[in-house]
């Protein structure tokens, strides 16, 4: 189901409706039009300010009405938040989601701001818009965009942030003395790679890693396109890919010895899908790896009709730049969820510092680390010392 306003065919295409154009003048202010729109009309300033108070202005009588009714900030309900675009946000909460507006005074408590994953408590207020049948919404959020934002009053507003289980950071946080998350609550991290196309780098996969377990998540180590060592592929002379497939193989073992659970795939022949299942079934799941090596093949492997890709044009501004807010989480059929988080190639090492990382190489630390891990080991203490 599409909802109204939405168009999702139209995302990349050059030419926007003029009714998307319409709705979007109505609508849109802050970073959400900086973030979303795409060689669309652009407001002037005066302009942005104006609609952008409007809206937050009405939402938040409106929620200091109930909450003048006697209606407590810990009687409300708590939605995980799926989006996040300045003061906008989606947040779900049971089987729906709601288009909401943060309190700017909340959000200067928190320096650091909402970010994906957060639990909150919101405050449905009264809009003229209709129900969504919400298992498409996320979707369509995605895909939609600014028409999607554009045709909807904001639903709800977000009284409170709730204390955080975990929290990723930002790959520059460890440079600084400030913290920028920007994934909450996931429990565990896909890492992706590729066999080939590209090639895997296993220093990166050790560096995000360590983030991820920095981070509170458990890590889960993928290799993907293992199909292109099949024995009827098309192999480079001397069998390169049979070769590299036997080292991921002894590096996936030697991950598994030290309590790293592992996964070899093929979302192009449906290898070890039913392992990805498994894994991701009934946790919040973070997707790392660099692009490229099948994150959305493999997702859309396992759900059809979810698509990482349409999402991610959005994430550019009209200059071509990615946003810092633009992790998106997606609710999985068979239960669970996982956040994508495009742009960030390096997640941040928050909390780990030449004193602990031992810690994160228990192999190193104990002599029995193979010759690539003691390098990894070495390539990221050589990246923490200037901060020391
Ligand atoms: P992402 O950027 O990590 O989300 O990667 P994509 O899912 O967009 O995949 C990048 C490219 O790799 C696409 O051309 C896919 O068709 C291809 N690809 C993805 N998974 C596989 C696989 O298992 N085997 C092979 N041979 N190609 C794959």
């Amino acid at each position: 189901m599409t909802p109204p306003g939405v168009a999702p065919a139209a995302m990349g295409k050059p030419k926007k409706p003029q009714r998307e154009k319409d709705l979007t003048s109505r609508y849109l202010s802050g970073g959400l039009d900086e973030d979303r729109l795409q060689g669309q009309q652009r407001f002037t300033a005066r302009n942005k300010g104006a609609t952008q108070q409007k809206i937050l202005k009405t939402a938040l009588m409106r929620a200091d009405e109930q909450a003048a009714a006697g209606v407590g900030v810990d009687t409300l309900p708590v939605g995980e938040v799926l989006q996040v675009y300045s003061l906008f946000s989606e947040v779900e909460h049971a089987g729906r989601t709601y288009l909401c507006v943060v309190r700017k005074t909340m959000a200067k408590v928190a320096e650091t701001g909402l970010v994906v994953g957060d639990r909150v408590r919101f405050r449905v207020i009264d809009t003229n818009n209709e129900a969504l049948g919400n298992a498409q919404a996320p979707a369509a959020a995605a895909s939609g965009t600014a028409a999607y934002f554009a045709s909807r009053e904001p639903e709800a507003v977000i009284e409170r942030i709730e204390p955080r289980a975990t929290v990723l950071t930002r790959s520059d946080s460890f440079k600084g003395i400030e913290q920028h998350p920007i994934v909450a609550n996931a429990e565990q991290m896909l890492i992706v790679a590729s066999l080939r196309h590209p090639t895997v780098k296993w220093g990166l996969v050790d560096r995000i890693l360590v983030a991820a377990r920095g981070g509170g998540l458990k890590p889960v180590v993928c290799i993907n396109k293992i199909d292109v060592a099949l024995p009827e592929a098309p192999a480079d002379a001397g069998g390169a890919e049979e070769k590299d497939l036997v080292f991921a193989r002894g590096a996936l073992a030697h991950y598994e010895s030290m309590g790293i659970k592992t996964l070899l795939t093929s979302a192009d022949r449906g290898i070890g899908l039913d392992a990805l299942r498994d894994v991701l079934r009934g946790h919040t799941t973070v997707l790392a790896g660099h692009s490229g090596v099948g994150k959305s093949s493999l997702v859309r492997a396992i759900q059809p009709q979810l698509d990482l890709k349409v999402g991610e044009v959005s994430r550019y501004t009209d200059k071509g730049r990615h946003t810092t807010t633009s992790a998106r989480r997606y609710v999985l059929d068979f239960g669970g969820a996982v956040v994508d988080t495009p742009g960030v190639k390096h997640f941040g090492l928050w909390g780990v510092t030449a004193e602990n990382l031992p810690e994160y190489f228990p192999d190193v630390a104990a002599g029995t680390a193979p010759e690539w891990r003691k390098e990894s080991y070495e390539r990221i203490l050589a990246s923490l010392e200037p901060a020391r």
